[in-house]
């Protein structure tokens, strides 16, 4: 509910409920997402999340490899989001997209889930990220089921995550494996149809086989709600929120502009209405200084 200014000190306050209350979003998933962004939207906005079954979305890429990613996440996000409002016929969709590797600008290895949220009626995309440090386990390549397999699967969580056994890059793979007896069949079926009989595990990264994942999807699906709600104070769109930053600090004993960020920007999905909110600090620390520490 959004409180909207009183218009006479006797009037009493009205609140208006918000655009998506009573609504539903449409949600491009296959693997049970909406039981992490369901919740916040509802509690949040009023709004049901609503996953068409069945849907396609490994068209858009797979984990396991046997469809590669060839857009952005982005890109591949607005597809499924697309795909579920189509399905539906719902003007609103949501998507989510998982990376993991070297995190962009840091380099070191971990996971970065995007969220994408669509309303076709109102002209408005929303994008929230978030990003974890580390990785749910590497990979292990075996000959047979030995106890570094059962030292494997100790470190990645198993049966909880769950794990993919493959003969080899690109190679069919065993699914969200979970059980003794599953895990034991598919090291033999790798080992013996890969060239050099080893199989190779990994932690299943699907949504609903890796609990470190859905511990970042309710996270995300909160913040995502959150900025939903937050509506635009020019055109009262929805998903008002932080779009970027501008750097610039400058330094305590120089005075140059650092490359530390001096301020976020606020803006609007919908309309050109902006804002520049400066962070706590207002000097940066030399040593970030391009003079004073080159
Ligand atoms: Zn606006
Ligand atoms: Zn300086």
């Amino acid at each position: 509910m959004l409180d909207l200014p009183s218009p006479g000190a006797t009037a009493p306050v009205r609140r208006v409920a918000h655009p998506y209350r009573g609504t539903a979003v449409a949600l491009g998933s296959r693997h049970g997402k909406g039981d992490q962004l369901g919740p916040p939207f509802a509690q949040v906005l009023g709004a049901r999340v609503l996953t068409p079954p069945d849907l396609d979305t490994d068209r858009f890429g797979a984990f396991t490899g046997e469809v590669p990613r060839t857009t952005t996440p982005r890109e591949a996000a607005r597809g499924k989001a697309r795909l579920a409002m189509q399905v539906t016929g719902s003007p609103r969709g949501l998507a989510t997209e998982a990376s993991y590797g070297p995190l962009a600008g840091v380099g070191v290895p971990g996971h970065e889930e995007l969220v994408l949220f669509l309303d076709e009626d109102l002209g408005i995309e929303v994008v929230e990220v978030r990003r974890r440090l580390g990785l749910p386990g590497g990979s292990l390549r075996v000959r047979e089921h030995g106890a570094d397999v059962d030292r494997y699967l100790t470190s990645v969580g198993w049966p909880a995550q769950a794990v993919v056994v493959r003969a080899g890059p690109g190679a069919p793979v065993a699914k969200g494996v979970t059980d003794a007896d599953g895990l034991r069949d598919a090291i033999a079926a790798a080992t013996r149809d890969s060239a050099d009989g080893h199989a190779v595990l990994e932690p299943d990264l699907r949504a609903h086989r890796c609990p470190g994942r859905r511990v970042v999807l309710a996270e995300l699906g909160g913040v995502l709600a959150r900025r939903l709600a937050t509506c635009c104070a020019a055109c009262g769109a929805p998903g008002w929120g932080r779009v970027g930053v501008e750097t610039g600090l400058p330094c305590r004993a120089c005075g140059t502009a650092t490359s530390s960020v001096r301020a976020d920007r606020y803006g609007c999905a919908r309309c050109a209405h902006a804002a520049v909110v400066p962070r706590a600090f207002d000097v940066a620390d030399p040593r970030w200084c391009p003079v004073c520490n080159p």
